[in-house]
């Protein structure tokens, strides 16, 4: 695919070690979930660098310091349902960030997204939004909810995904070119049903032990 400059994928040894072992069928639900949270936790570092600070001052048991605070409020949206195994490294990173689950789901007719929960207050009140989806597929529930959260009025947005698919990563890219992409790996390309390949199947299904 093109160059993207919208997409951050890690090099991380860490990460490539974890992600193989993700991507193995073999593995079972519980190291599954664990594999997802410690990759997300991998990507969530390198996705939240650039967070701005605002400097303070620390107390020391020997003097007086600069220290730093989060300048901005930090809200993460993780996509029901496979989103949620990504919220606890997030919620370890930024422990005061909020939490806005979002439902949609995949019409598996059409591939287009559905959505079945939202619960955003009209006011918004976050500055920067993650969306949690380990799978950036079609890109159709990606661009879905960052429609949906510039509506509520986040000021900036960044895609977090464990695996992303070409044809996702470009049409997040064409429809919000302002929204980075942080994945741990840029697959070859969708199948017939909307699945990413090589991948790692079902993430829902295979967190929730629900793909039999
Ligand atoms: N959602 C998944 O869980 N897996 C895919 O491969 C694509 C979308």
């Amino acid at each position: 695919m093109p160059d993207q400059p919208n997409l951050f994928v890690s090099q991380h040894p860490a990460v490539l070690h974890k992600l193989a072992l993700m991507r193995d069928e073999r593995t079972d639900p519980k190291k599954f979930r664990e594999l997802v949270r410690e990759i997300s936790w991998l990507v969530g570092y390198e996705a939240l660098a650039d967070t701005p600070l605002n400097e303070i001052e620390v107390q020391t048991p020997l003097e007086v310091t600069t220290g730093h605070q989060l300048a901005e409020r930090i809200g993460l949206v993780p996509i029901l349902r496979a989103g949620l195994g990504m919220v606890d490294a997030f919620l370890e990173l930024f422990p005061e960030s909020q939490v806005w689950h979002l439902g949609l789901f995949r019409d598996e007719r059409t591939l287009r997204p559905v959505e079945y929960y939202n619960k955003l207050p009209d006011q918004t009140t976050v500055d920067t939004c993650l969306i949690l989806d380990p799978m950036l597929a079609t890109g159709g529930s990606a661009t879905a909810a960052i429609e949906v959260l510039k509506d509520w009025g986040a000021k900036r947005i960044k895609m977090v995904n464990l695996i992303a698919a070409p044809e996702g990563v470009a049409a997040v890219a064409e429809a919000h070119p302002d929204v980075a992409m942080y994945c741990a790996a840029l697959d070859r390309q969708l199948n017939e049903k909307g699945y990413i390949q090589p991948g790692l199947g079902d993430a829902g299904d295979r967190q929730f032990g629900t793909g039999l």
